[in-house]
């Protein structure tokens, strides 16, 4: 059996072991100068006020939320469509997500439908940036401005990418990005919240630490708080010296990461645009830096097509099962029938610097091959 061709995966590998292999000379692992060192450079590379590092995305949505005051009972708007963890960081906080439709073409938050499922206890909105691409923002803050909302985007997959020219994190509320082994820059495992409001900057590097009141700075000098402050609720997020290491020399590698996504998602898009079995979203790669390559597969054939690239060794997954179907977030007992129809469309396709060219003519011809009844299986 041939290679398989993977659907996404981390890209690591000397600088990575060098930059790890100093941390471990240094004998320091825990979080010190080398988080420091990656939040400072985080805040050059984004345009960003204020970075604080945490161990995953899911950790800075939750510090997120938290900061900006979220209480117990508070609603959030996030689409459906979208990893759990967005919704699981709601609820860690004692929110309720309350799941909202997408805009088909860009699977981004529908906020007209969002606007509907405004209630007196809505206090923020989550805009996800599906695949890189952040949709409609300004009428995200616009939307946001009116209703008296804040904005916790989840920037999971959009690390790198811009809005209207501006990076993704050098503007807006508070915006959250993660480092996980197939994010567009990994350190392992890791995130950042990243914020001009230097109270929720703040709040999250104490709450990253068990809220022990300005550790970070502490730490960052080398010492250790022994008698402090605490005065809410807090937890063990903080990124490891190792992680940030990783993150460092995955930054100073992202040129070259940014330039074979982009290359990749635009070579997809010319071979299968006009396709009349696939659809693509409305993604312009002159900003988005691309984090999956998803597709609509029309006629009802997604799932066919999908075992047919598993059988033949090519990786592919559905971005996302809806969190509105799953048991946990039922209450809210939504019906999004276009977030359904999208959902039994959607399968990504292989896209990571690491794919070659010819691998990615094996994924082009087997989608339209088999979409045109040419399988060989
Ligand atoms: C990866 C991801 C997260 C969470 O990040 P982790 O680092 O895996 O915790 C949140 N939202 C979306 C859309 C993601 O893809």
């Amino acid at each position: 059996m041939k290679n398989k061709i993977r659907l996404s995966k981390s890209v690591v590998g000397m600088e990575e072991k060098e930059c790890l292999a100093k941390v471990i000379d240094a004998g320091f692992l825990g979080m010190g100068t080398d988080v420091q060192a990656f939040e400072n450079a985080l805040k050059e590379y984004l345009g960003a006020k204020h970075a604080v590092c945490v161990n995953s995305g899911t950790a800075a949505l939750h510090l997120a939320l938290m900061a900006i005051g979220l209480q117990p009972g508070d609603e959030v708007l996030v689409q459906s469509l979208t990893f759990v963890a967005s919704f699981q960081a709601i609820m860690a906080v004692g929110g309720t997500p309350v799941p909202c439709e997408i805009l088909p073409d860009t699977c981004t938050i529908d906020l007209v439908d969002a606007g509907k499922k405004i209630t007196a206890k809505t206090k923020a909105i989550m805009p996800v940036h599906y695949a890189g691409c952040p949709g409609a923002l300004s009428e995200v803050y616009a939307f946001a401005g009116k209703h008296g909302l804040r904005v916790v985007e989840d920037a999971a997959h959009a690390f790198g990418s811009t809005y209207e020219n501006k990076k993704i994190g050098s503007f807006g509320d508070v915006i959250c990005f993660s480092f996980d082994g197939i994010k567009n820059i990994t350190c392992g495992e890791g995130g950042v919240v990243v914020t001009a409001d230097g109270a929720v900057a703040q709040f999250t590097e104490d709450a990253r630490l068990l809220a022990v009141h300005k550790d970070t700075e502490k730490r960052y000098k080398g010492l250790r708080s022994w008698e402090f402050t605490v005065s809410h609720q807090g937890y063990r997020y903080h990124m490891s010296n190792l992680f940030a290491a990783i993150g460092l020399a995955q930054l100073k590698k992202f040129g070259g990461f940014k330039g074979k996504r982009v290359a990749q998602a635009i070579r997809y898009q010319s071979e299968f645009k006009g396709h009349p079995g696939i659809g693509l979203l409305d993604h312009d790669y002159s900003e988005v830096v691309p984090h999956i390559f998803p597709i609509l597969v029309k006629n009802g054939k997604r799932d066919a097509l999908r075992e047919y690239l598993l059988s033949i060794n090519v990786e592919c997954g559905v971005h996302y099962y809806p969190n509105h179907l799953l048991e946990f977030f039922k209450t809210s007992r939504a019906s999004l029938p276009v977030t359904d129809r999208v959902y039994g469309e959607l399968l990504s396709i292989p896209l990571h610097p690491d794919l070659s060219d010819a691998d990615q003519s094996t994924v082009i011809s087997a989608v339209t091959n088999f979409i045109a009844g040419k399988d060989d299986k």
